[in-house]
C-alpha cells in the first residue's frame, strides 16, 4: 500500500477551503478540517456572526475599543491605523473617479475635479462614507452613484432644481 502515514495517522489529500476556495492539505489527523488557515476560519466565523448576531459583534468591538483607550501606545497605533485606512479609502476613490471619468463629458484628467453624484436615493453623504472603502462601495451601489466633473455636476444640479420647481 502506498498510503502515507505519520505515526498512525493517515496523510490526507488536498481539499478546498470553504472560505477562500484555495486547495490546502489538512494536517495529519485533521479529518474534519474545513479551512486552509485560522484566518479563514475566523473570517467565516465573523461573517456568520455578522448576519446572525450583529449586536454581539458590535459589543465586542466596543469592549475592545474601551480596552485600547486605556493604553496610550495602543491608542496611538489605533490612530495610525485609522489614518492609514482613510488614506487607502481616499486613494481608492481617486482611482475610481479617474477610471470612470465624467459620465456626461468624459473628463478624467484630475480626480479633484471629479465628484460622485447620486442618481438614486441618497442614504449618506459621500463625505461621510469617505473613510471606508466598503462604505463607499455600498453607497455607490445603493445610491446609483455616477462620476461627474465639477462643471457637469453643477449643471445637473441646476437642471434638477428646475425640474423640481415645475
Ligand atoms: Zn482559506
Ligand atoms: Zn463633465
Amino acid at each position: 500500500m502506498n498510503d502515507q502515514r505519520v505515526g498512525n495517522l493517515k496523510v490526507l489529500s488536498e481539499r478546498e477551503c470553504r472560505e477562500c476556495g484555495e486547495p490546502f492539505l489538512p494536517k495529519p489527523g485533521g479529518y474534519n478540517a474545513r479551512y486552509c488557515t485560522n484566518t479563514c476560519k475566523l473570517r467565516r466565523k465573523r461573517a456568520v456572526l455578522k448576519s446572525t448576531k450583529p449586536e454581539q459583534l458590535r459589543n465586542a468591538r466596543v469592549r475592545s475599543y474601551n480596552q485600547t483607550k486605556k493604553h496610550p501606545e495602543r491608542m496611538a497605533a489605533h490612530r495610525a491605523g485609522c489614518r492609514n485606512y482613510r488614506a487607502r479609502a481616499r486613494e481608492w476613490l481617486a482611482q475610481y473617479k479617474l477610471k470612470h471619468g465624467c459620465v456626461d463629458c468624459g473628463y478624467s484628467d484630475h480626480y479633484a475635479a471629479l465628484q460622485l453624484d447620486h442618481e438614486g436615493e441618497k442614504s449618506v453623504e459621500i463625505a461621510d462614507a469617505r473613510s471606508s472603502i466598503a462604505r463607499l462601495e455600498a453607497e455607490i451601489e445603493r445610491g446609483e452613484c455616477v462620476v461627474r466633473c465639477a462643471n457637469c455636476h453643477s449643471i445637473k444640479t441646476w437642471e434638477r432644481k428646475q425640474e423640481s420647481r415645475r
